[in-house]
């Protein structure tokens, strides 16, 4: 440790080229200490960090509630396994129903553990509960999804390059267009269908924002054909769009509500990433009685999933977005920064919009998909102070920690601001 610290940005880069494998395209900064919306590089430079390691900061850097509740526990105990009870667990499965409104938590760790858990919730209601036959049951899902990277998440992913010489690859699945209900209604009919897997906002496709009410018809239509709506907040969830769940749509209150006019209720729903404020790997699965109880001893598990310091940082990192009010300030924050977007985008071509929903947010670039303007607009944003990636293409993603003030925001929109009028002069 005492050893990294002595090594430069350089250094460290060519020890993870060298000894780390290729999966990831890493924007070149090492960070070495992050404090609310800030990160440090190795160099000690000041960046704003406005990617939240996609969206699992929202809490902000190293929140001292969250580490503080992480460490209480670690030094008291860490892991029992399910093998035993612990003292940790039904407290935090008893807030995070309460939370989210639902009979029953499963604990994961990561993104993709939960949707596979959910998948799995769903697969076997379909045979115990709907009554389709052994192995035939089929889950919708969106085209540009993100879910994760296992063999079975991949194996309906429509980008390439995660699938590509993963197969032999699991059936089951039915592509259909993202925001298109009448795609949807065509093949939700099918007699074997059991599930509509969907991200109420398309985070990693370039923050898709599907037409108002979307999820709401698609709750019908699951409703009159019994298929259950599997619902991936893992990263719209927890406050990011202004909402505690993108589910809830416009809905203003800081907890749980069911306010019948905008929340549309999961029959499952995923949550990951900020469920920790990134402290952690937690993941959750909640669902009723009447689905989750198709689970029983020994159908599935993790030897970590649901253990002691998770269950500590997840109360703490829920509550933390209750009690800063993190949702009210991701929305009004949220409006400032599409607006101040929007006002820069009357004066240059080089960005063609902005969307999003609170801190969820994404520039599209006017230039062709294929081209590294994005790429290189990062490098000069990280040049500048502050650290955003490009997702598909040519978008930016811009979602920053939601305990960002709106004089730090402003100050951030006046860097991107700076870099796009200056770029390619
Ligand atoms: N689902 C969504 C919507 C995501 O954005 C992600 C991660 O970006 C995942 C699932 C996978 O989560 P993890 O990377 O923790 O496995």
């Amino acid at each position: 440790m005492i050893e990294n610290k002595t090594l430069s940005s350089e250094e460290l880069i060519s020890l993870e080229d060298k000894h780390g494998a290729h999966n990831y395209h890493p924007l070149p900064v090492v960070l070495a200490k992050g404090d609310g919306v800030y990160v440090w590089d190795v160099e000690g430079k000041q960046y704003y960090d406005f990617l939240s390691a996609y969206s699992a900061v929202n809490q902000g850097h190293c929140h001292p509630a969250i580490i503080g509740a992480m460490t209480r526990q670690a030094e008291t105990l860490t892991l029992t396994s399910r093998a035993f009870y612990n003292d940790a667990l039904g407290p935090y499965e008893k807030f995070i129903t309460e939370y989210f409104g639902f009979d029953k938590v499963l604990p994961m760790n990561t993104g993709a553990e939960a949707v596979e858990t959910a998948i799995k919730i769903c697969r076997k209601w379909a045979y115990e509960k709907k009554g389709i036959p052994e192995n035939q049951a089929q889950i919708i899902v969106a085209d540009n999804n993100f879910h994760g990277r296992t063999t079975t998440i991949v194996s309906f992913s429509s980008d390439n390059t995660a699938s590509t010489n993963f197969g032999p690859y699991t059936p089951g699945f039915i592509n259909i267009e993202y925001d298109n209900l009448d795609q949807l209604e065509e093949v939700i009919k099918g007699s074997n269908v059991a599930g509509f897997l969907i991200e109420p906002i398309q985070g990693e496709a370039g923050v898709m924002v599907p037409h108002e009410n979307y999820i709401k018809r698609a709750k019908e239509l699951c409703e009159k054909y019994n298929v259950l709506l599997l619902a991936d907040e893992i990263q719209t969830g927890i406050g990011r769009t202004g909402a505690l769940l993108r589910v809830c749509g416009d809905c203003t209150c800081e907890g749980h509500c069911e306010k019948q006019e905008t929340y549309t209720a999961p029959d499952v729903l995923i949550l990951g990433k900020a469920l920790s404020g990134g402290a952690y790997p937690v993941s959750a699965v909640l669902a009723n009685d009447e689905v989750m109880n198709v689970i029983q001893p020994g159908t599935h598990g993790s030897t970590f999933g649901g253990n002691p310091v998770a269950g500590a940082v997840g109360i703490a990192a829920l509550n933390v977005i209750r009690n800063e009010k993190l949702t009210q300030n991701a929305r009004r924050l949220g409006e400032i920064f599409r607006d101040r977007m929007n006002k820069m985008i009357e004066k240059t071509d080089l960005v063609k919009l902005v969307r999003g929903k609170g801190l969820l947010n994404a520039i599209v670039i006017n230039d062709s998909e294929d081209s590294s303007t994005a790429w290189d607009i990062c490098i000069k944003l990280r040049d500048n102070g502050l650290l955003a990636k490009p997702t598909h293409g040519n978008i930016i993603r811009f979602a920053p920690p939601l305990v960002m003030t709106e004089e730090q925001l402003h100050d951030c929109c006046d860097i991107i601001e700076k870099t796009i009028m200056k770029f390619g002069k």
